[in-house]
């Protein structure tokens, strides 16, 4: 490979580290920030994540609150639960587990939650503060792909910017993220005539698909940045019979010999998603109490 592996496993233990400092400050001022995760059912990944998100939540010095709900659990008990939750003065963020079962609107739980705790960023006053430029809270995998684009590129004003993939929780916050640095943005999906013409272009490419290593190199301009969000399991025949792997949304091998720098999958968006959310918590409780809000 010729491009700089972005680390973003090393990236996001500095930002939990910034994230420790905070809480130490603000704990001193007699504010220990508190986030609610709530997980109704029992799919497997999503209690995989609720576990790392209350272990890392305690490391760094909040309080954590697990809610756990039954699949059968109706919409009118989930948003009791949210409610409670509003109200809940130790309580700064509340994060509700997507995806939920059939019988419940997510939309209607994402609206229910109060707006300044809503450290998911997918309330659509959140949505619309950072559309708007006001102080929002943002989505935490854009955050966290931002994050590292900064560390990484400097001032990205100017740079061309195609993310592909227009989801409300990855890329129509990414494309608002990169527009609010100055880059000219391009959003590509499903419809998108000449993918691959159009991705050439970018000096940043935001991945966030869902299609094992469809952005292959000869789609990358030689010494453009890539960020693949993507995480798709794929059958892994060479690990033995049945085994799988986790691969990106980018075709690393081929992607990395153009780029001048690239995240791997796993170890690169992945642990600065979590990251972010802490650092959204911080900030929610920081805001909550009045304090200055950390950088
Ligand atoms: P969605 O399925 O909600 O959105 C996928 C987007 O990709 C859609 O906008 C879709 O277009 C577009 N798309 C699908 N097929 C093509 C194609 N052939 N060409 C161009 N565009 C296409 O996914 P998410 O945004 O939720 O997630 C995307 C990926 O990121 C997934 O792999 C997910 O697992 C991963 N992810 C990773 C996170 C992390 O922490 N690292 C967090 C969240 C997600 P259209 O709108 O036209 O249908």
């Amino acid at each position: 490979m010729s491009g700089l592996l972005i680390d973003g496993k090393g990236f996001a233990s500095g930002l939990r580290d910034r994230v420790g400092l905070a809480v130490s400050g603000l704990s001193a001022a007699g504010i220990v920030p508190g986030l609610a995760v709530v997980l109704v059912g029992e799919d497997p990944a999503s209690q995989v994540y609720v576990r790392s998100k209350g272990r890392q939540t305690v490391e760094a010095g909040m309080r954590s609150f697990e809610h756990r709900l039954p699949d059968t659990c109706s919409q009118t008990e989930l948003l009791a639960l949210v409610a409670q939750l509003n109200a809940d003065a130790s309580v700064h963020g509340i994060l509700v587990q997507l995806p939920l079962p059939a019988q419940i609107d997510a939309a209607a739980v994402i609206e229910a939650i109060d707006p300044a705790k809503d450290v998911d960023g997918f309330h659509p006053v959140n949505a619309g503060r950072l559309a708007t430029g006001q102080d929002a809270l943002v989505p935490c995998t854009p955050l966290g792909c931002l994050l590292m684009l900064r560390d990484q590129l400097g001032d990205l004003s100017g740079l061309e910017a195609v993310v592909i993939g227009r989801s409300n929780i990855v890329g129509k916050p990414m494309a608002q993220l990169l527009l609010r640095e100055s880059c000219t943005v391009t959003v590509a999906h499903s419809r998108t005539r000449d993918l691959p013409g159009t991705v050439r272009r970018a000096d940043i490419v935001v991945a966030a698909v869902g299609r094992p290593r469809m952005v292959t190199g000869d789609w990358i301009k030689p010494g453009a940045t890539v960020i693949d969000v993507g995480i798709n399991r794929v059958p892994a025949p060479d690990k033995g019979e049945g085994a799988t792997r986790l691969v990106g949304d980018c075709d690393f091998d081929s992607c990395a010999a153009v780029a001048g720098a690239i995240t791997p999958v796993p170890g690169g968006v992945g642990p600065m998603t979590i990251a972010c959310l802490l650092a959204n918590t911080v900030v929610a409780a920081a805001r909550a109490h009045g304090q200055p809000v950390p950088d």
